[in-house]
C-alpha cells in the first residue's frame, strides 16, 4: 500500500555518527545542539526569534500563555484540525469560539472570524491545514483592525509560504511540529517562532519551557516568578533535527512537485473538486487534499489499487470536552462530507503519481 504519511529519515551514514556523538558526549539534555537547531530553523524561516520545544503541542501551549489568555476569555479557532490545536486552548481555561471554514478549502473563513469577535476575544488561532496556507491577507487585516494577536498552527506547514516568505514570521506566534509524521521530523519536537520578539518575550518563552527557570543563571540565584512547563527539546532530538535539515529542501521539493502535478493532472475530472489556493500563498503539500463525490466508493477504489486515501483528521467540535462551543458550521459540514487526502509525499515517485492520477481518471 502506498501510504499517506511516512517519516523521512536522513541516510544512516549521516545520521548514526551524529546521534552516537551526542549520546556519549556526556550532555544529552537541552544544550548546544538545541541552540544550533534554533539557528538552523530560524534561518530557514527567516525568523531568528525561534525556540525549540519537545512538541508542537508545547509550542501552542506556550504561545497561548504568551498572549495571556485565561478563564473568561475567548479564543477563535477552527474545528478542522488535529486535536492539540484546541486541547491546548482548553487547558488555558479560555472558551473556544468556532469560526467556520471555507467549504472550498477547509481553512478558517476570515469573514466568520470577524463575525465571532467579541470584547472577550484575546487570540485568533488559524491552522494551515494539510500544508495549505490560510487567507493571511484578510486574517492579518482583521488582526490589525481589532488588535488581536494571531497564532498560526503551522504543524502541517513547515516550508509553506506566504507573501514570498516561509511561514514563520507573519503573525505574532507561529507553531511548528516535528512529530513523527510531519514534514520535518526530529522523532518528536516542535518550535515556536515569535515575530519582532523583545528580549523580555524571548526570555519568557524560554522560561515557560523550563519550569519558569532562567537557564542562563545558576540554579542557586534563580527566582521563579511564574510557573513554567517541562517543554524543552533535548540534544538528542536536536541533533536528529540538524541532520534532517540537511535533506529538507529535497524532501519538500518532492512534496511540492507531486502537489503541483496533481493540481494539473486532476483538473476537470468528473466527481473531483480541486482545492483553490489563496492569494500570495504557497502550499507545502504535506498532504494532498481533494473533494470527491461518493467518498466511500472512492476510498474503496483507491484501496483496491493499493493506494491509501483517507480523511486522516476528525473534526474537533464533536468532542465532549468542547461541548460548550457547539454551534452551526455549515462550511465545515460541506467540506467534511467530501474531502479526502491522497499520497503526495517524498516517497511518491513519478511512476506512482502517474498511476494514482490514472486511477482517479478512470473513475469509481
Ligand atoms: C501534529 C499537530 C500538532 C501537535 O504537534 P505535536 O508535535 O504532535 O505535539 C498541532 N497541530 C496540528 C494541526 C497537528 O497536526
Amino acid at each position: 500500500m502506498t501510504p499517506l504519511v511516512k517519516p523521512f529519515i536522513a541516510p544512516k551514514e549521516k545520521m548514526i555518527p551524529e546521534i552516537e556523538r551526542v549520546l556519549y558526549s556526556g550532555y544529552i539534555a537541552t544544550g548546544k545542539e538545541v541552540s544550533d537547531l534554533e539557528v538552523i530553523i530560524g534561518n530557514y524561516i527567516q525568523n531568528r526569534n525561534t525556540v525549540c520545544l519537545n512538541s508542537g503541542t508545547a509550542a501552542l501551549h506556550i504561545a497561548l500563555q504568551m498572549t495571556g489568555v485565561k478563564a473568561g476569555d475567548e479564543v477563535i479557532s477552527t474545528a478542522m484540525t488535529a486535536e492539540p490545536t484546541n486541547t491546548t486552548i482548553k487547558l488555558t481555561g479560555a472558551k473556544i469560539v468556532w469560526a467556520d471554514v471555507d467549504p472550498a478549502t477547509g481553512l478558517i473563513d476570515p469573514d466568520d472570524i470577524e463575525k465571532k469577535i467579541t470584547d472577550r476575544t484575546k487570540a485568533i488561532m488559524v491552522v494551515h491545514y494539510a500544508g495549505m496556507v490560510c487567507d493571511m491577507t484578510k486574517i492579518n487585516r482583521i488582526s490589525e483592525k481589532y488588535g488581536i494577536p494571531v497564532i498560526e498552527d503551522a504543524a502541517h506547514a513547515f516550508g509553506s509560504g506566504y507573501a514570498g516568505k516561509k511561514i514563520g514570521s507573519n503573525s505574532k506566534y507561529t507553531c511548528f511540529s516535528f512529530q513523527a509524521i510531519k514534514l520535518m521530523t526530529t522523532v518528536d519536537g516542535g518550535a515556536l517562532a515569535i515575530k519582532n520578539a523583545t528580549d523580555e518575550e524571548m526570555e519568557k518563552a524560554r522560561r515557560l519551557r523550563w519550569f519558569g527557570l532562567d537557564k542562563n543563571t545558576s540554579r542557586l540565584e534563580n527566582d521563579i516568578k511564574y510557573a513554567g512547563y517541562k517543554y524543552a527539546m533535548n540534544n538528542v532530538n536536536a541533533v536528529i533535527g540538524k541532520v534532517q535539515m540537511q535533506s529538507f529542501d529535497g524532501v519538500l521539493s518532492r512534496h511540492i512537485s507531486n502537489g503541483r502535478y496533481y493540481d494539473e493532472e486532476l483538473k476537470g475530472i468528473p466527481g473531483v473538486k480541486l482545492v483553490p489556493y489563496y492569494k500570495d500563498t504557497e502550499a507545502a503539500y504535506w498532504l494532498y487534499t481533494i473533494k470527491v463525490d461518493n467518498r466511500e466508493e472512492f476510498i474503496r477504489m483507491m484501496t483496491d489499487a493499493g493506494i491509501t486515501a483517507s480523511q486522516l483528521h476528525h473534526r474537533s467540535d464533536t468532542h465532549s470536552v468542547f461541548a460548550e462551543s457547539k454551534c452551526e458550521l455549515p462550511g465545515l459540514d460541506e467540506f467534511y462530507d467530501n474531502f479526502v487526502h491522497i499520497p503526495c509525499g517524498w516517497w511518491v515517485d513519478d511512476a506512482e503519481r502517474g498511476r494514482i492520477a490514472d486511477c482517479i481518471k478512470k473513475g469509481w
